[in-house]
């Protein structure tokens, strides 16, 4: 088995569940968050963005691909026809020590034995490098691996809204497919005391702009995130801005303060109050009784927790989630079924 790639990719550290879900091949396409002053943000606080080069990541490409032919050469010598399995995962590692301290090895044979169909672009915001760069290394992703159905990333609202209508369809059209993009809340109050670094307007704006390439819009919100001061402002702007854009996708991600942020920092000092339960199910009432729009509605994390009387959870953590207006009345009666444990 002759070896002509040097076999070394990076892979950072976060994705969405719902490409952990389904093993997406993670390409780290630039480095941490150019931003990193999100107030609730744990994820890259220590580290420093920095952007990649097309050749780096066409390299990095060709060492995963070489890495998919090791595999599927040891799978026919096994006898497997070609199929990955643990078998051949293992024997290719006897054959290659050096694999086995190779962070993604085992990323790479997952994606495999799941059928290669789909891929994440990380870290926090690969729309920063530069489009006519972005398109060269989505075109050679397709390329290389062209069982990839499905190629998506995350993206901040305030880069896509700086973007021109051009750039956002060229890079759609080499093969970006979805955005995850982190919209917290519309209350523009609310987005300058967390320093999102957007506007209600700009996200407005991203959004649309988004929908017109022809990008699948995945849009996050956090529910709490006002603490008991802005609830209801944050319930009704954020359903006012998702009506506005109408994306594909909402995905719930509710707050919490986590250690070492600057908001834990307001909540240790009493200046962020915390929801109760109860008060959480009210302000997601309000906010799922404004919604007017057909994206799905997905409470797939595990943060998800509320519950009905018998202790099970109240919302599916299903990544398609909940097809509004159809749907909208059974998650209406699933938030009645939860708070009536609080009357
Ligand atoms: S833009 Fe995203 S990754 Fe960056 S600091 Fe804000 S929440 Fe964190």
């Amino acid at each position: 088995m002759e070896d002509t790639q040097p076999c070394h990719f990076e892979t950072g550290i976060y994705r969405p569940p719902s490409e952990g879900g389904s093993f997406s091949l993670l390409l780290r396409i630039t480095r941490n968050c150019p931003w990193n002053r999100c107030t609730f943000c744990m994820m890259y606080k220590e580290e420093k963005f920095s952007l990649r080069s097309p050749e780096e990541l066409k390299q990095e490409i060709d060492s995963i691909a070489s890495i998919c032919d090791k595999l599927q050469e040891t799978s026919h010598q096994l006898g497997y026809s070609g199929q990955i399995n643990r078998n051949v995962a293992m024997d290719l590692l006897e054959k290659e020590p050096a694999l086995q301290v190779l962070p993604g090895y085992v990323m790479v044979v997952n994606w495999l034995i799941s059928g290669a169909k789909t891929a994440f672009l990380q870290d926090a915001n690969s729309i920063q490098m530069r489009s006519e760069k972005l398109v060269e290394v989505l075109l050679y992703l397709r390329v290389k691996f062209p069982s990839l159905e499905r190629v998506t990333s995350y993206a901040r609202s305030k880069t896509i809204a700086k973007l021109e209508p051009d750039e956002l369809k060229a890079i759609r059209e080499a093969g970006l497919e979805r955005l995850h993009v982190g919209l917290e809340t519309g209350d523009d109050e609310l987005l300058l005391e967390i320093k999102k670094g957007v506007t209600s307007e700009e996200q407005i704006i991203a959004g649309k702009k988004a929908m017109a390439a022809g990008f699948q819009l995945s849009e996050y919100w956090m529910p709490g995130l006002g603490g008991k001061a802005k609830t209801i402002q944050h319930a009704e702007n954020t359903a006012r801005v998702l009506n506005e854009i109408d994306p594909n996708y909402i995905r719930s991600r509710p707050f919490f303060p986590a250690p070492g942020t600057p908001i834990q920092e307001d909540f240790a000092s009493g200046k962020l109050e915390m929801l109760s339960i109860g008060e959480q199910l009210t302000e997601l009432k309000i906010m799922m009784e404004k919604l007017d729009f057909t994206a799905k509605v997905c409470f797939d994390h595990d943060g998800n927790h509320w519950t009905d009387g018998n202790g099970q959870r109240l919302f599916s953590l299903d990544y398609e989630g909940y097809q509004f207006p159809q749907e909208k009345e059974t998650v209406l009666a699933q938030i009645e079924k939860g708070l009536s444990g609080f009357n």
